[in-house]
């Protein structure tokens, strides 16, 4: 596989990041990961902006435009052959010297920048797209500002090792009684004809397939509640499912041992699932 580090692409064995990466040594950095279908890139400009604001928030220096970056993803996509699959990419605060927890000079320091793909054949017609997954629910205990894509992503991490050992497929995050979101998507339930998710804010990651997702219900005939909900709540609707840009729409049929509906994949998550990658696969790049 070929990476690209840094202004330069080199086989995966040869490429290499220092020890004094402040990503490596204090999660200094933020990532993006956007899907590849038929060989083009799903809502890259979603993720180009997102990722600019990411950068911004944490004062880490843009080192490319929206176009260069683009040109990188693709000519990685084609370099390796991707025709299904993910583009992974991070871009970290840099190398100074030495630990120290001020942040260095942007003008001594460039921030790190690393993509790799991830070649998944046959991603959007995955098999648990028509199984369904089952969750179960934990507490939230990330920092504060879930809404930057950093690559602090330990308490995620395990929380899918607990949603792994209670022998359910992933685990939603409670606080103070409400659901923020799954460990790596965002999460929904459908109750008649109403979407409900909760709203945008500093306690979730803005996704760019909710974003899209949520456009696109009226095209299913469904309205959208945005507000904090229960996992109780979640427990009586009629289907949920989960969105991010490496499942699409991927529904939910049992929330902590508890099945929605007849436990199976219903039909408006379905409809959801298809006219996001109808209308995403019309405007990929
Ligand atoms: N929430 C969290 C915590 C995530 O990690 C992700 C995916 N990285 C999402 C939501 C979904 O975001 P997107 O649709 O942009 O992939």
């Amino acid at each position: 596989r070929t990476v690209y580090v840094n202004g330069e692409f080199l086989p995966e064995t040869e490429a290499k990041v220092s020890i004094f990466d402040r990503a490596f040594l204090m999660a200094d950095g933020v990532y993006e990961v956007t899907s590849v279908l038929d060989g083009k890139l799903i809502d890259f400009d979603g993720h180009a902006v997102r990722l600019e604001r990411s950068l911004n928030e944490l004062d880490i220096r843009s080192p490319m435009t929206k176009e260069q970056l683009l040109e990188i993803h693709r000519e990685l996509v084609e370099m390796n052959g991707i025709e299904d699959g993910l583009v992974y990419l991070q871009i970290t605060r840099g190398a100074p010297g030495d630990r120290d927890f001020v942040f260095p000079d942007p003008e001594t320091t460039e921030p790190t920048v690393v993509l790799f793909t991830q070649n998944k054949p046959g991603l959007a017609d995955s098999p648990a797209a028509k199984k369904g997954m089952k969750v179960i629910s934990i507490e939230d205990q990330r920092w504060g500002r879930r809404d930057i894509k950093t690559v602090q992503l330990l308490y995620p991490s395990m929380g899918k090792m607990m949603a792994k050992k209670a022998g359910a497929d992933d685990a939603w995050m409670v606080m103070d009684g409400y659901v923020t979101e799954g460990t790596s998507n965002n999460a929904y339930y459908i109750k008649g004809n109403t979407i409900v998710t909760r709203a945008l804010s500093n306690d979730i990651l803005h996704g760019i397939t909710r974003a899209a997702v949520l456009r696109f219900a009226a095209e299913a005939q469904m309205k959208v509640e945005e507000r904090n909900f229960t996992i109780e709540e979640a427990q009586q609707a009629d289907e949920a499912f989960i969105t991010s840009a490496s499942s699409f729409v991927m529904p939910v049929v049992e929330i902590d041992g508890v099945p929605l509906g007849d436990g199976r994949p219903g039909p408006k998550a379905a409809r959801l699932r298809e006219i996001y990658l109808e209308e995403s696969r019309k405007v990929a790049v």
